[in-house]
């Protein structure tokens, strides 16, 4: 079984800590692991952030994190790959995908060859939604999901990448819109299906304490039949995490 969905993060790129993931797959039946950063953790991917500029306190949130070089993690891909080990390690990124930065993007990609590459939204024209329950105040919730769903379908459409992150993660807090969402998800599933990219159905939402992870189940519906690979992610951000809550959510491929 694959987590299709593994962050570094603030953890100490080390042998030891690929080691501590081995034992944690293996104790979960995980047999291949996709494991990546985030394009917020790179000095390189700086320009992606330009549009949070228009949403001060989401870009406030972006600088907030400390940048190093992606060499870093580059040289860390290369040592892993050196070894060998009982669990498979493919190596990506996971790109916070801005409409606005789409064609730079697609240059800066050009420099690495990564095994493959998730594409989120994080950001929906300069909000990062996901931040906290306090900066959707006064915001327009039917508008933002509207957004959310269209700045996917940007996203699929560029073909940038391989795999489509958290494709419904605007519900993280509670927020529903007041129309019905059923359009969005079969307009959506099927612009996947067509692009030949995957998905995911992440566990994510459980390391904060949420009981929404998941995939909606409709949604997961609509992509099975629409004929979406979709793969289970625990979108962990530590290694004890790989694997979380896969025994309650489904994968189809
Ligand atoms: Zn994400
Ligand atoms: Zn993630």
């Amino acid at each position: 079984m694959l987590d299709s969905h593994v962050h570094i993060e603030h953890q100490p790129y080390s042998l030891e800590l690929i080691d501590n993931m081995v034992k944690v797959a293996q104790s979960k039946g995980i047999d291949e692991i996709n494991l990546l950063d985030h394009t917020h953790k790179f000095k390189e991917f700086e320009f992606l952030y330009e549009p949070a500029k228009k949403d001060p306190p989401s870009y406030k949130w972006y600088k907030n994190h400390k940048t190093i070089s992606i060499q870093v993690y580059l040289d860390f891909i290369s040592l892993v790959k050196s070894k060998e080990y009982p669990v498979k390690f493919n190596f990506g990124l996971e790109v916070c995908y801005f409409e606005e930065t789409e064609d730079e993007l697609r240059e800066e990609l050009k420099k690495y060859d990564f095994d493959f590459l998730i594409g989120s939204v994080h950001f929906i024209d300069g909000f990062a939604y996901d931040v906290n329950k306090e900066n959707w105040e006064g915001r327009d919730i039917n508008y933002l999901y509207k957004r959310y769903f269209e700045i996917n379908e940007s996203l699929v459409k560029s073909k940038i990448f391989t795999q489509v992150g958290h494709p419904d993660a605007i519900k993280k807090f509670g927020h529903t819109p007041s129309f019905d969402l059923h359009s969005y998800y079969e307009s959506l599933a099927n612009v996947i299906k067509e692009c030949n990219i995957m998905t995911e159905n992440n566990t994510g939402f459980a390391r904060f304490g949420l009981t929404n992870y998941g995939l909606n189940k409709d949604f997961f519906e609509i992509l099975k039949r629409a004929g979406v690979k979709v793969n289970k992610s625990s979108d962990a951000h530590k290694f004890q995490d790989i694997g979380n809550k896969f025994d309650e959510i489904e994968s189809c491929n």
